[in-house]
């Protein structure tokens, strides 16, 4: 027998860098605009870019691996020369593109490789060995490099041959942003300062249980709001109208509630909500106490007093998590309650960490991005690794230095 370990070896400690061929495994999953081909937003590229530019100004032959979208097969709309280009705008390195990686030509494109030069791969998921986790696909990826760096925190929690095959093939690192990301959260989970406040919302429960279920060993205190927020109420005997609410996770909620009460964790629901009739962007609105809502009232956003009141009870937190929004902020006019969250947070000196895809579009859309600790980069990945999830990319980064 011998003991797992449980310490990944990060990119610092690879040594001489210089002549190296490095693949690493980036997270290139950004969305374009379907009819133009443009980059939509950049921030994933841009989140890549301290590892790349680390390893090239160091002398590194780097070969940058992603996967863009879900395709079924090969097509344009999914294709990731878009990033090779940006790339080659944005880096003092020579950048090139290679379209197809079953060629034979990619194995010579890495051999020719200068230092300092950069190597960026088509998709991988144009190929199914890559979610297949074929050995074959590994080998042929591993073929390519010395050693292997994974930067993709985001697609940590998935069991691709780009994740976990080739760190059983070839010498295995954390980037940068991976370790950041990794250090981040276990600072949150495992060293938080307190009062910690967790702030929990989104559209559904059942999505979030396991979740909650955790952040109840964690915090001193948990807001939930959003459409979740809803079957906490309903749970309390409110009439929620049209509101979404999920009878099946009636229960739950219940359980959830008692618990917390038990432990003497408060949970603050909503007290008061914005509702319109329709699930629309230009729906009329209204302000309603919790104990009003009508029989045809939808509750699409939280309301001033409970964002007092989550106001006031932020004021004195040391460390806060968020996830998930506290209304439709697609919809301008339910924004107001994502917004003001947003707001508040860039206002405390506490740590504050965003984690999942939509709480980290509510503070782009507020401009507070800069004025937070950390904005987690992974959605479902972050999520896992909170609820105390081992993910796979992360198992393989600590199995790897057994090797
Ligand atoms: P999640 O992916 O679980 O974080 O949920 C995000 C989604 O929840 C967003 O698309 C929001 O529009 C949606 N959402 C938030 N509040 C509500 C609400 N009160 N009713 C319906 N959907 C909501």
């Amino acid at each position: 027998m011998y003991k797992m370990a449980d310490a990944f070896r990060r990119m610092e400690e690879m040594g001489e860098i210089s002549n190296k061929r490095v693949l690493v495994r980036v997270d290139f999953n950004i969305p374009l605009d379907p009819a133009t081909g443009q980059i939509m937003d950049d921030s994933r590229i841009q989140g890549s870019l301290p590892t790349l530019v680390r390893l090239l100004e160091q002398g590194g032959r780097v070969i940058a691996i992603s996967h863009r979208g879900r395709p079924k097969e090969p097509n344009r709309k999914d294709s990731l020369r878009p990033v090779a280009d940006y790339l080659q705008d944005h880096l003092a390195f020579p950048v090139y593109f290679q379209p197809d990686i079953l060629s034979d030509q990619v194995r010579q494109d890495s051999q020719d490789l200068k230092p300092g030069e950069l190597l960026v791969l088509e998709n991988l998921r144009f190929h199914p060995g890559e979610k297949t986790n074929s050995r074959e696909f590994a080998q042929l990826l591993a073929s390519l490099a010395d050693v292997y760096v994974n930067d993709a925190f985001g697609t940590a929690h998935r069991e691709d041959a780009s994740i976990v095959g080739v760190p059983e093939l070839l010498p295995a690192y954390a980037g940068l942003l991976m370790a950041r990301e990794l250090d981040q959260l276990n600072q949150i989970l495992n060293h938080p300062e307190r009062p910690y406040w967790a702030i929990i919302g989104g559209a559904k429960v059942s999505d979030k249980v396991k979740l909650l279920g955790r952040l109840l060993e964690l915090v001193n205190g948990l807001v939930i709001g959003g459409g979740m927020a809803n079957t906490f109420l309903k749970a309390q005997g409110y009439d929620m109208g049209q509101s979404l609410v999920e009878p099946d996770a009636l229960n739950t909620a219940k359980e959830l509630l008692e618990r917390s009460q038990a432990q003497g964790i408060p949970v603050i629901l909503p007290t008061d909500l914005i509702v319109a009739e329709r699930f629309a962007a230009d729906a009329p609105l209204r302000q309603t106490k919790v104990e009003d809502i009508q029989a045809q009232d939808m509750a699409l956003d939280i309301g001033p007093m409970t964002i007092q009141t989550i106001t006031e009870v932020l004021s004195s937190a040391k460390t806060v998590l968020w996830n998930g929004p506290m209304g439709v902020f697609e919809f301008d006019r339910f924004a107001q309650g994502t917004l003001a969250v947003a707001r508040e947070l860039a206002r405390l000196s506490a740590a504050v960490v965003v984690g999942g895809g939509d709480s980290v579009a509510a503070v782009n859309k507020a401009g507070v991005k800069d004025k937070l600790t950390h904005i987690s980069t992974g959605g479902g990945a972050t999520l896992r690794y909170l609820e105390g999830e081992d993910l796979p990319g992360i198992r393989a980064l600590k199995d790897a230095v057994r090797k």
